[in-house]
């Protein structure tokens, strides 16, 4: 790939983020293998955000439904303002243990497992601080040094209890599922249309994609990567069966009186919107929980610190774009990712496994 260097050595509940990927080639045909080759298409909104289904094949209507519903379905568990949620009941219930669902049981415990992994870099217990943030309500304010403090005193995943189907929080700490949960959710829908018999479907939920299998005509799904700068598509990641999703403070943000620019991804270490030379990063592999906790995990540590991650758990490519214009790929994704016309001056740098 030309251009490219070796790099070695080294509110409610879900915000509405911006779409952080483009798709390319969703056309439907009748394609000579025959077979059902018409693109059904839903768009919907939930969780805060829009989503968009296509599917092929004979059974694509009703299973996209069936997705739809089940998405419908987890944003009535997990919404943080929706005082009928689970989330919410856990959230109000003055530390006392509060019966959940299977599914919210493992998308909390799974939570628990990225934060403690991510050495807290993923913490779902950081609502209290982007609410003082404003970005729960869009009142955006830089609060004070002692109110960031007090808040953080309650942010601790090690506060969160999960025991025999209940969550039980200490006083103080409350979850947000608003990093994890739309992974989950592409997760489900992904089952639901293969349980349905779908072989080929693309699902666009608020910016994260999750691919089922490849396109009706056997070739890759193209994903365009957004430019966190401009908003143009900077590069295409050509997939198949994988989820690719993207965190980056350009999705949501607001400006300061100082003119700085605050995101909505708060870096637990310090109560304050990340602000360590990254703009977005974009997590490829096959399970879109996955990706959506790293992407923001990833995105909280910055650039070295996400390459020694990757480099020790593997299991997954990445797509790094920094503040000052440079890319950086691992070397899993290289050759599916090029760059767009326009940007083929963009230095990029290949991580490799040492
Ligand atoms: P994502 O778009 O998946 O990167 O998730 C960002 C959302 O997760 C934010 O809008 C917050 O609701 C929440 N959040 C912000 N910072 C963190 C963090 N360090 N860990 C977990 N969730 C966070
Ligand atoms: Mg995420």
């Amino acid at each position: 790939m030309e251009g490219i260097r070796t790099q070695t050595g080294q509110r409610n509940w879900f915000l509405i983020c911006g779409l952080s990927v483009v798709l390319f080639g969703l056309t439907a045909c009748a394609g000579p293998r025959g077979g059902d080759r018409t693109a059904h298409s839903e768009s919907f909104f939930a969780m805060d955000t829009y989503m968009t289904f296509t599917a092929y094949g004979e059974n694509a209507e009703s299973a996209l439904r069936q997705a739809e519903n089940r998405i419908t379905e987890l944003e009535g568990l997990w919404s943080v303002t929706d005082t009928g949620s689970e989330i919410y009941q856990v959230n109000h219930s003055g530390g006392q243990p509060v019966a959940v669902s299977g599914e919210t049981e493992e998308l909390v415990s799974f939570a628990l497992v990225m934060a403690e992994n991510t050495g807290g870099a993923l913490e779902p217990t950081i609502y209290p601080v982007l609410r003082a943030w404003g970005f729960t309500t869009d009142e955006n304010r830089v609060p004070a040094d002692h109110e960031i403090a007090e808040r953080l005193a309650n942010v601790g995943y090690d506060r969160v209890h999960v025991e025999n189907g209940t969550i039980t929080l200490e006083t103080g700490t409350m979850l947000d599922l608003g990093a994890v949960g739309k992974g989950y959710a592409g997760d489900e829908a992904v089952q639901i249309l293969r349980e349905n018999g779908v072989s080929s479907a693309l699902l666009d939920i608020g910016g994260n994609i999750q691919a089922v299998g490849a396109k009706p005509d056997g070739s890759y799904w193209r994903v365009g990567l957004k430019d966190p700068f401009s908003g143009g598509v900077l590069g295409v990641i050509q997939v198949k069966d994988a989820a690719v999703v993207t965190s980056g403070s350009y999705e949501r943000y607001f400006i300061g009186e100082n003119g700085k620019r605050y995101g909505h991804i708060i870096d637990p270490a310090t109560g304050n919107p990340v602000d360590n030379g990254l703009a977005s990063v974009t997590v490829i592999s096959g399970e879109g929980k996955l990706c959506d906790a790293l992407s923001t995990a990833l995105f909280v540590m910055g650039l070295e610190r996400a390459e020694d991650y990757w480099r020790q758990n593997k299991g997954f490519d990445m797509i790094l774009v920094t503040e000052d214009g440079n890319l950086y790929v691992t070397e899993g994704i290289r050759d599916q990712f090029s760059l767009q016309d326009g940007y083929e001056d963009m230095a990029v740098d290949v991580v490799e496994f040492e």
